[in-house]
């Protein structure tokens, strides 16, 4: 397949240029300069498929802990289902998801050709201490540690063994939560130990797997650090010391803004404080330090917040950014914090994921809107097509 237009490659932008897919190996030929492109891909623009590099895969109807806990697995698989459909029909051809109980399966029947869905890297059960972060703890501690979609784990061995499951289940990636979050109301904390974090992370490393850490508050973010990790999630309470050891250690950052410009029913000072500053000044001190940014919504596929608009996560990054930039963290840099570099990037031997967009979005992000995704190919297999 051969395609000739506007090209944004996952860094830069080709004004005219040729792009050759092989169908059979799924990787890209050939990009290269051309004069004339085909009159009827004019007024497109061909970019990297998206990436959402923070997701779950919740299935649920409302937006609580307890309906993410004890929704059917037959319901919330096929809304899943559903939600899988959506993200790759508005041109997200990868995504990584950061806890749930459907996701290790669907990445599975993804990676069969049995399912229409973005490639799923798959964290399997999230980590938590006993009692952590998301542990339903309106209900006895036995039924809650069977219907969560996080493995409990204390103390180091017990850490690495939770890591060791998800793999047995056929992870690849590792997500833990070292800190609560303003789920249930309460104030932020942190969770697990450094020693903990780091059997965790050091696990994941072993077999080359990226660790990923659900960070609220300043003293979470540097655990996070200290505990070897590969990227801060939500990372609330950002600090220039911090992002200063983030650069040196390659860690990513992923504000998950998507979340925190969700409209909130209630009031929360405390919470919309700790908020305003991550949006105001976090984000900003991330870019300016040169901490990469990934994009990640934290969308759980909810009726209030489905999936499918989740490129709204890099429009929200491209009023700190600019444009440009914020299609490269949605593209390039995600899959570079995936661990995932054969992604994201249209070049040669890399996996021709590809989508067309009508219009130019390194100018309007606003553009990636699913309405307006004209073309999907992953693995150098077209999904969707709406072109002539
Ligand atoms: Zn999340």
């Amino acid at each position: 397949m051969r395609y000739s237009g506007r090209i944004f490659d996952g860094v830069s932008l080709w004004e005219n240029a040729e792009i050759e897919i092989d169908e059979t190996s799924g990787l890209i030929e050939y990009i290269e300069d051309v004069k004339n492109v085909e009159e009827k891909y004019k007024g497109l623009t061909f970019l990297p498929g998206l990436i959402d590099t923070h997701m779950h895969f919740f299935g649920t109807a409302s937006y609580s802990l307890l309906d993410w806990v004890t929704t059917s697995d037959v319901l919330l698989t096929i809304r899943s289902v559903n939600d899988a459909r959506r993200l790759l029909n508005a041109g997200f051809t990868t995504v990584r998801t950061m806890g749930d109980k459907v996701s290790l399966g669907m990445s599975k029947a993804e990676k069969a050709g049995i399912l229409y869905s973005p490639r799923i890297v798959s964290s399997g059960f999230s980590l938590a201490e006993t009692g952590g972060n998301d542990d339903p703890k309106m209900l006895d501690l036995e039924t809650a540690a069977r219907v969560s979609y996080s493995y409990y784990c204390d103390g180091p061995w017990e850490c690495r063994k939770a890591v060791r499951k998800n793999l047995r289940n056929g992870a690849e990636s590792i997500k833990v939560y070292a800190s609560t979050s303003f789920v249930g109301g309460g104030l932020i904390k942190d969770e697990l130990t450094t020693e903990e974090l780091q059997a965790i992370s050091d696990e994941a490393h072993r077999v080359r797997l990226k660790a990923a850490s659900h960070a609220y508050g300043a003293s979470a973010i540097d655990n996070t650090i200290e505990g070897g990790f590969d990227s801060v999630e939500h990372g609330l309470g950002l600090t220039e010391e911090a992002a200063e050891k983030m650069l040196k250690r390659k860690i990513f950052y992923v504000p998950t803004l998507a979340v925190y410009n969700r409209k909130r029913e209630d009031v929360n000072p405390y919470r919309d404080e700790i908020i305003k500053r991550h949006l105001e000044k976090e984000v900003n001190i991330a870019f300016n330090s040169g901490v990469k940014i990934a994009t990640g919504t934290d969308y759980v596929g909810s009726d209030n917040e489905p999936h499918g608009n989740n490129y709204i996560e890099a429009l929200l990054l491209s009023k700190y950014v600019g444009p440009l930039e914020a299609l490269k963290s949605a593209t390039s840099i995600s899959a570079e914090c995936l661990g995932r570099p054969e992604l994201g990037f249209l070049s040669k031997g890399k996996v021709a994921d590809m989508i067309a967009v009508r219009g130019d979005p390194t100018t309007d992000i606003s553009l990636l809107r699913p309405e307006n995704i004209v073309l999907v190919i992953k693995n150098g297999k077209v999904q969707k097509k709406e072109l002539n």
